[in-house]
């Protein structure tokens, strides 16, 4: 059986056309499946539809979040739900096209243990391609994963795959480069990038910048090796021009003109502080999230029907989704949906 994860943050325009698609695109795969919808905090009326598809379709389960999470944590908390041998996850937007859904699975009996889907760039604009290629440029030669350009989310990922992943219980989550940390074998598909299908993105120009710091500093503690390099290169060129400033006063004596040598000096070495301590500051923000423990996401409220193949159940753990804490009694909600506010 194959699960199909679907993180949704104000998608109602899409969640209907998507949930037939998917479920068309599944059964010509010649597949069941069950679908685990997570409502990241939505204002629309995603819930609301929901509850109808859940009415409707005994395949589908969902968790709602008690505010938005983020994308990350709506998959995490998707993962963690599903039943199935396999896991597919997928935007809500209809920008993955579900046609795909036959290749992966194909790719899977294969014994392939995560299949990418990879977009091209096609419409995207040109700025944001370059911006992205060069992102891409960057990290890879600093991170210790490989992360491939256009692969992002849309993926197959085999039941050791997820819980590799779901093992792995850090607060901050960079998808992309924990798929790629935990290896398998992998393998690529190419698509036509889509553009999305009602709705609006909720990715700003600074909300990509910060998910481009965020991939550079989550993976890897190098830019702080970096910092130490910088510190030493800095050095270098300050005793350099120590011995040739002490040179010159012995030869010519001590000319006191100096003002813009000095300022300049000032004003680089500040800034360069600055950015280092802004490094190191970064790397401290991540710890105090991490030490902190906090659950990565909070349900209002859930349906998870059970399913017959389902094992030890994650609900089991509590509604928190840290996969790591203190087991807390669960909700007694485990066969119909009930609203946890109550
Ligand atoms: N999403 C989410 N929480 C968020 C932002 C987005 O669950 O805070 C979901 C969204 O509903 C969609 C997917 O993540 O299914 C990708 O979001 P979006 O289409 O805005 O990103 P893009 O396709 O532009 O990368
Ligand atoms: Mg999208």
């Amino acid at each position: 059986m194959l699960s199909v994860v679907i993180p949704c943050f104000n998608e109602a325009e899409t969640l209907v056309r998507l949930h037939d698609r998917i479920t068309a695109e599944v059964a010509a795969a010649g597949e069941t499946c069950e679908l685990i919808y997570v409502d990241d905090g939505s204002i629309d009326d995603t819930l609301a539809i929901l509850r109808k598809l859940a009415a409707n379709d005994e395949r589908v389960r969902y968790v709602a979040f008690s505010r938005n999470f983020g994308k990350e944590a709506a998959m995490y908390a998707g993962l963690r739900h599903t039943t199935g041998d396999a896991v597919i996850i997928m935007d809500a937007d209809l920008q993955h096209p579900p046609e795909l859904i036959s290749q992966l699975v194909a790719m899977w009996h294969n014994g392939i243990d995560q299949v990418v889907a990879r977009r091209n760039r096609a419409g995207d604009p040109a700025t944001r391609t370059f911006l992205s290629k060069t992102f891409y440029r960057l990290v890879n030669r600093w991170i210790e994963v490989r992360l491939v350009d256009g692969a992002g989310d849309f993926r197959l990922i085999s039941r050791p795959v997820v819980d590799a992943i779901l093992t792995m219980p850090e607060y901050n989550r960079f998808s992309k480069a924990m798929f790629a940390w935990v290896g398998f074998d992998v393998a690529y598909i190419e698509y036509q990038n889509v553009s999305r299908q009602g709705g609006a993105t909720s990715w700003t120009f600074p909300k990509l910048v910060n998910y481009a710091m965020d991939g550079l500093l989550s993976f890897n503690n190098r830019p702080l090796r970096l910092a130490i390099y910088l510190g030493l290169f800095m050095s270098g060129l300050a005793v350099a021009y120590m011995l040739w400033i002490i040179g010159h006063s012995m030869v010519s004596g001590v000319d006191s003109p100096g003002y813009t040598t000095l300022l300049t000096a000032i004003v680089g070495l500040g800034g360069l502080n600055m950015i280092v301590v802004g490094v190191i500051g970064e790397y401290v923000g991540r710890i105090y999230y991490e030490v902190k423990r906090r659950p990565h996401f909070l349900l209002k409220e859930a349906h998870l029907p059970r399913t017959t193949s389902e094992p030890g159940s994650p609900e089991a753990q509590g509604v928190q989704g840290w996969a790591g804490a203190d087991p807390v009694p669960a909700p007694r909600r485990r066969t119909e949906t009930t609203d946890l506010t109550a």
